[in-house]
């Protein structure tokens, strides 16, 4: 599955939601969820990691969508085989 499809899929399944709430809003569930993957980390529960990480990735595709943003043409144009500040792969960045 690319990002796209990813983001489709959020889309199609949360948009009459999303859009109703707004960015702002859309984007504190985003830094919450960070947040629950934080203490996640933190308490190194590798099931609550996993599921974490699940759910940062469907807000921030959440927020590309009411933002009409291509997340994966937005990720591939900033890093695309290099890193974007040394221009090398692997970075070489101090
Ligand atoms: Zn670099």
């Amino acid at each position: 599955m690319h990002i796209c499809e990813f983001q489709n899929m959020i889309r199609r399944i949360y948009w009459h939601k999303d859009e109703a709430r707004g960015v702002e809003k859309n984007f504190i569930h985003l830094v919450e969820e960070v947040g629950e993957l934080g203490r996640a980390i933190i308490d190194g529960d590798p099931a609550s990691i996993k599921s974490e990480l699940a759910d940062t990735l469907a807000w921030l595709a959440t927020v590309a969508n009411v933002l009409q943003v291509d997340l994966e043409e937005a990720a591939l144009s900033k890093y695309c085989n290099i890193c974007p500040k040394c221009g090398s792969s692997p970075c070489k960045c101090p």
